[in-house]
């Protein structure tokens, strides 16, 4: 049996674990959260009070952590002297592509394989085991860490080298935030013209217009009746974790010189609606926020 070490038991990394034990793992979390760890224990995962003691005797090590400094910080102080020799390491959380690089490199040198695999699909999609992985890496490396990604996802995309995973869902959320904002202009200004709601919806749908945001998400209650804008914007996907994609998407175009004017003001928007209460809503709760909007 492949024995996982798994690092971070928040929203989706408990759920992904779980998912891992159902698969027929054997499966020891850590979080330095004690709530997460006594909750992840009912799902069958074996709780540790350390990395390294999750980490230590693991075939493969998996993460879902907040951001790209807890990602250096876990494998360059704790993971890379604790793992077994030969263990492969699967990094899932969203982080900037030069942390996924970076970390991928030191691991390298420490003679371990290394895959980045952002997921898409939220909270829903992770216990549902329907995620979508995007990895970046080595042939090798993908061929190994399939089988244990099909266990919590739906579909696995090997995206390319190193980096490729995350420079996928960082190209895939700055259309994401776009083209929610985009959908939402469209119904406060076919509001304004005095067109109903879901007669805009059912053209839409059906027209050039059509797209995820409208149609599997769409941010007016009503046509889409699993959208959060049905139960008052709770989330989902929240509009402060839009805007640190946003920000990672940011940071990407600077760093890598591409132009991307939309993806700028997008961010500027969810700070905006974040900063005006609307960082624990659903980021298509934008919707409300944009009529009072000065940007
Ligand atoms: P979360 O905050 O619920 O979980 C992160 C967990 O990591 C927390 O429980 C925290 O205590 C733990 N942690 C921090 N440092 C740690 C360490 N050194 N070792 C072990 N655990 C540690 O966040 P989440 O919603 O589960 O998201 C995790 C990642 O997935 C983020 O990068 C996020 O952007 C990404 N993501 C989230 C969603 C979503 O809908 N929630 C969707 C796609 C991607």
């Amino acid at each position: 049996m492949t024995r996982i070490g798994f690092l971070g038991l928040g929203n989706m990394g408990a759920r992904m674990a779980a998912n891992l034990v159902k698969g027929g793992f054997e499966v020891a979390g850590f979080d330095p959260v004690e709530a997460a760890r006594t909750r992840a224990a009912a799902s069958g995962i074996t709780p540790t009070v350390s990395v390294e003691s999750a980490v230590s005797g693991a075939d493969a090590v998996v993460s879902m952590l907040p951001a790209g400094p807890q990602v250096r910080e876990a494998y360059d102080a704790h993971v890379f002297g604790a793992a077994r020799s030969g263990a492969l390491f699967l990094e899932c959380s969203t982080i900037d592509v030069e942390s996924a690089r970076a970390t991928a490199a030191n691991a390298a040198a420490h003679g371990f394989a290394m895959v980045d695999a952002p997921v898409s699909g939220g909270i829903a999609a992770a216990e549902a085991g329907t995620l979508t992985f995007m990895v970046g890496g080595t042939e090798e490396a993908f061929a190994r860490a399939q089988p244990i990604l099909e266990k919590m996802g739906r579909a696995v995309i090997h995206a390319g080298a190193s980096g490729a995973g995350q420079a996928a869902k960082v190209c895939n959320n700055m259309l994401l935030g776009i083209s929610m904002i985009a959908t939402c202009e469209a119904f406060l200004l076919a509001e304004k013209l005095g067109l109903d709601a879901q007669k805009f919806y059912d053209i839409a749908s059906k027209a050039s217009g059509q797209c995820w945001s409208l149609t599997s998400y769409c941010p007016v209650p009503g046509p889409v009746p699993a959208a959060p804008s049905n139960r008052d914007y709770a989330p989902g996907f929240t509009a402060a974790m839009m805007l640190k994609d946003l920000k990672l998407a940011h940071e990407a175009a600077k760093t890598s010189g591409a132009a991307t004017p939309l993806g700028a003001h997008a961010e500027r928007l969810y700070e905006a609606f974040s900063g005006a209460g609307g960082a624990a809503k659903d980021f298509s709760g934008i919707i409300r926020f944009l009529p009072k909007a000065e940007l």
